[in-house]
């Protein structure tokens, strides 16, 4: 895959780049995604916050409450509505990029699956992928 990657929201007023190579992605059924998205939840690409750049616009930011009691910032183009990508206020050095507004696919593949327990009873989840009920557990905290 060439990097940078570029995304943009869908009317464009929001563009970025990630210089980090991605393969693997993940979905996410909990509830708020589904609300977010209008669909059967969010496909994502788990990324360090120093390889993700804004070059064109300003997202706008949603505060989301967790059932944890965490906080969520969910960024989405304010003109278009286009879901951009989310980061927890507890992990800023990690952001969740939405891999639908990649320019291009690569050679990208869904390989998880979390909270599949609010999964809807109309969506497809792959056997073969590795699935959580929940939110994984947590990578190791760099604090
Ligand atoms: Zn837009
Ligand atoms: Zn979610």
């Amino acid at each position: 895959m060439t990097t940078p990657l570029t995304g943009s929201c869908l009317c464009g007023a929001i563009r970025y780049t990630i210089d980090t190579p991605i393969t693997e992605l993940r979905i996410c059924h909990c509830t708020h995604c589904q609300k977010a998205s209008g669909a059967g939840g969010s496909v994502n690409a788990v990324v360090p916050s120093a390889s993700f750049h804004i070059t064109q616009g300003t997202p706008k930011r949603f505060d989301a409450r967790a059932d944890s009691g965490r906080t969520l910032y969910r960024f989405f183009c304010g003109d278009c509505g286009s879901p951009i990508y989310s980061q927890r206020a507890t992990t800023p050095d990690i952001l969740v990029v939405r891999a639908g507004t990649f320019d291009g696919g690569g050679d990208m593949k869904i390989t998880t699956h979390i909270w599949t327990r609010s999964a809807r009873p109309w969506d497809t989840i792959d056997p073969a992928s590795k699935q959580f009920p929940g939110q994984p557990d947590a990578p190791p905290a760099r604090k």
